[in-house]
């Protein structure tokens, strides 16, 4: 049997690079993007095994390379079994700042590559998945979402962020119901603080403040989201579509 395919975007660089080394430690096949640092992602690519792992820029907010990424996917491996939509951008947005452009111009930004740039690459990937036969319990696709903890919590100087993964949320509900009779399933993972880069200025900020609210007193690995991506991938949590997974150390329990 041929090995599932997954495709995973922003995979260069912190959660998305270690969700490119567990799926390819599961034995798929894996095609990852990156935005800029093509070093680290050629580095990862070798380290991986470049037959079954590749990579390749693409920007997720140009709703034109979504597309021609997908078929490059089709063209290299045969078929596309799941989709991981993981980057992601994030900043600081204050309710209270006086530039009212820098104000648009974030919440633009933040919703064309966290939001926008998802849905429109599962519709490509859920087109090809659609058009494949359909594997145990009928399954022909998978979705994961990467989220955040920030899409339930209201946040307080990132109200864009926030809201842009609340809507994520939302259309993985959506894709679960929508898509069901497709034989595609969606999961979110909504990480609280993880040591990536994208923490990085926060945690070195705030760190103790942001420590001192998460019950076990340290912020996640990206090992520890890495790990229920590749678990939802695997077709051991399918009924369970729709549902988002928490990984936040208890900081926020729903
Ligand atoms: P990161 O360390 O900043 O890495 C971001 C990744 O996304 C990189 O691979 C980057 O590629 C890629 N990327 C950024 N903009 C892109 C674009 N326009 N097109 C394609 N790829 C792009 O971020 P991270 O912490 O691993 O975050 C991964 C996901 O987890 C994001 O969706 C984030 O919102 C979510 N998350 C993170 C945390 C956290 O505390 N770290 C918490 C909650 C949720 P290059 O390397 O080429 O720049």
């Amino acid at each position: 049997m041929q090995k599932p395919v997954a495709l995973v975007t922003g995979g260069s660089r912190g959660i998305g690079a270690e969700i490119v080394r567990a799926l390819a430690a599961a034995d798929m096949r894996v095609a990852f993007t990156f935005a800029n640092d093509e070093a680290a992602a050629r580095a990862l690519a070798l380290e991986c095994g470049a037959t079954n792992v590749s990579c390749e820029r693409s920007d997720v907010g140009d709703p034109h390379a979504h597309a021609p990424l997908v078929a490059a996917t089709l063209e290299r491996y045969d078929r596309l079994d799941v989709l991981v939509n993981n980057a992601g951008i994030f900043g600081e947005n204050p309710f209270d700042g006086d530039d009212y452009n820098a104000w648009r111009a974030g919440w633009k930004r933040t919703f064309e590559i966290n939001l926008f740039g998802a849905v429109d690459l599962a519709f490509h990937a859920m087109h090809a998945m659609r058009a494949q036969a359909p594997g145990p319990r009928g399954v022909r696709g998978r979705v994961v979402n990467v989220v955040s903890r920030a899409a339930h919590r209201g946040e307080r100087t990132f109200a864009d962020y926030g809201a842009s993964k609340a809507a994520l949320v939302n259309f993985t509900k959506s894709i679960a119901r929508g898509c069901a009779r497709d034989g595609i399933v969606a999961f979110a993972v909504a990480p609280g603080f993880i040591a990536t880069d994208m923490a990085a200025e926060s945690l070195s900020t705030s760190g103790d403040h942001i420590r001192n609210e998460i019950p076990s007193g340290r912020v996640g690995e990206p090992s520890e989201v890495a790990s229920i991506v590749a678990f939802l991938a695997s077709g051991g949590a399918d009924y369970a579509t729709g549902t988002t997974i928490d990984v936040n150390g208890a900081s926020y329990v729903r």
